[in-house]
């Protein structure tokens, strides 16, 4: 099954190296704790460390971590460049952008790439989420994320691996 998204792993397939991309994920919130799902995936909750992909394409309960990331579209996306971050998953209240690194299987595209593992390196919280301080709660439960105030500077401490990835593959 080809990607529902093109530009996630139409360049190199089953590039080795962890990869660092950005997205956007939504707040959960389950009594006092918030967690992070994706903006499609709601019921998909973002664990501290590293996250093993799920496989969907079995069905809602179709669990198959041995399944081939080659032949399916599962695993975790990210973007090469935060200008690939929609406006929608933006401007939504409930919407946090941030930085994954992807390892394990990884496959490369023009816009972004797939992986069947991520964690979570870092986190932009706007302002008024930090007011409320949803912040503390976030970190709580992702203690080894790093927090930036300024999406810049997140994007400057953590650069797209893209153009090593690809000139390395040439
Ligand atoms: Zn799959």
């Amino acid at each position: 099954m080809p990607s529902p998204l093109p530009g996630f792993d139409d360049e190199i397939k089953l590039y080795p190296t962890p990869v660092i991309g950005v997205r956007a994920f939504r707040l959960q919130v389950y009594g006092t704790e918030i967690k992070l799902s994706g903006p499609l995936f709601p019921n998909f909750l973002w664990q501290p460390g590293v996250n093993t992909r799920i496989c969907y394409s079995l069905g809602s309960k179709g669990r198959a971590p041995e399944h081939d990331l080659e032949l399916c579209s599962c695993g975790f996306y990210a973007y090469h460049h935060h200008s690939g971050v929609s406006e929608r998953d933006r401007s939504n209240s409930m919407s946090v952008i941030g930085i994954i690194e992807g390892s394990g299987k990884v496959m490369l595209g023009t816009k972004g790439f797939r992986a069947n593992e991520a964690r979570i390196s870092a986190l932009s919280m706007s302002k008024y989420q930090r007011f409320i301080e949803l912040d503390k709660a976030v970190h709580h439960y992702y203690p080894d994320v790093e927090f930036f105030e300024r999406p810049a500077d997140m994007y400057s401490r953590y650069p797209s691996s893209y153009l090593d990835l690809f000139y390395s593959n040439l």
